[in-house]
């Protein structure tokens, strides 16, 4: 595997050093400290394209001044290890200054030059409680994808709404590149897999899996409507399903909700009712108190159904 701090080298790879006629790039981007969610995406892409590119960037424009860009685990040279037991072709580790010439202040109104904006669907959700995260995220990825030129790039569905808004930016700026969204990765608890699960002590880790518990309950019912009844199930019901999970956890103020959603899966817009044909995802957003560490640790997760 080549390991490649500047986007020359990238350039020169891409251009010179392989031959790219009739053949793929898959790319997976990451914030690094891969675990097994970060495998699946690499696994298939280096399944399904000639060459793999990762990149491992922490990029400052998709935090806000009060959140944990600093403490964010930063583990490049296990990483690397596990790109090279995967067959990964290249790895992409920038530093702030290759990605943002002008410099990058977490300060939104003292940032300088180019930045992507995906309105309506980024305004949504995650956009609500972290108003400059998708701008962050969308502003990034554009960037990553000129660079790698990937013919394919691997998401997963982790972070759904980013899927949905990247997959917007790609199909309406014509960005030439086939995203694929890979099924959520979790620990055998339920709890999805994450970077951030590394904040939170074992007890937490094990609270924490109540989070997915709460969202299968409402599932499991939605799934009963719609085979047994064959018939619609209203919001409300569904709300009390997850609260019912996470009331013992939400009364000793160890979960704290952002929001929950059951939405339309292609317009995230909230729904009244799920009817039995609806595509439709779950998602939630619960910040965790951790008591052992004293730290606040937000986590997302949902359902496709
Ligand atoms: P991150 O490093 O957190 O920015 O994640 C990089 C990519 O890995 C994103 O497309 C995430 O959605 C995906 N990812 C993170 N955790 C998981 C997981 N548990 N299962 C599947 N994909 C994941």
């Amino acid at each position: 595997m080549k390991v490649f701090h500047t986007i020359k080298e990238v350039v020169q790879w891409r251009t010179q050093e392989i031959d790219r006629r009739g053949k793929t790039i898959g790319f997976v981007p990451t914030m690094g400290c891969l675990h097994n969610g970060h495998a699946t995406l690499i696994r298939q892409s280096v399944q399904e394209n000639d060459f793999t590119a990762v990149s491992i960037f922490v990029n400052p424009s998709q935090f806000a001044p009060d959140e944990d860009l600093d403490q964010y685990p930063r583990t490049l040279p296990e990483d690397t290890k596990l790109l090279e037991s995967l067959n990964v072709d290249i790895l992409f580790a920038p530093n702030a200054k290759e990605m943002y010439p002008q410099g990058i202040p977490l300060d939104v109104s003292s940032q300088r030059g180019p930045f992507v904006n995906v309105l309506g669907v980024s305004e949504m959700l995650e956009g609500k409680t972290r108003p400059n995260f998708f701008r962050g995220v969308t502003t990034v990825v554009t960037k990553l994808f000129n660079i790698i030129m990937p013919d394919n790039s691997y998401f997963g569905q982790k972070d759904i709404q980013q899927f949905i808004v990247l997959n917007v930016m790609v199909n309406e700026l014509f960005i030439n590149t086939k995203l694929t969204m890979v099924p959520i990765v979790r620990a055998d608890s339920g709890l999805a897999l994450s970077s951030r699960n590394k904040y939170l002590s074992p007890k937490y880790l094990d609270i924490s899996a109540n989070i997915y518990k709460g969202l299968s309950d409402a599932q499991k019912s939605i799934e009963y409507s719609r085979v047994e009844a064959q018939q619609s199930i209203d919001r409300e019901t569904l709300l009390k399903k997850i609260e019912t999970v996470w009331e013992p956890y939400i009364i000793t103020g160890d979960f704290r909700i952002d929001y929950i959603s059951i939405a339309d899966f292609n317009t995230l817009n909230e729904l009244d009712e799920v009817n039995p044909t609806d595509k439709i995802v779950i998602s939630c957003a619960v910040n965790v108190f951790d008591r052992n560490t004293n730290n606040t640790v937000r986590l997302i997760d949902n359902i496709v159904m």
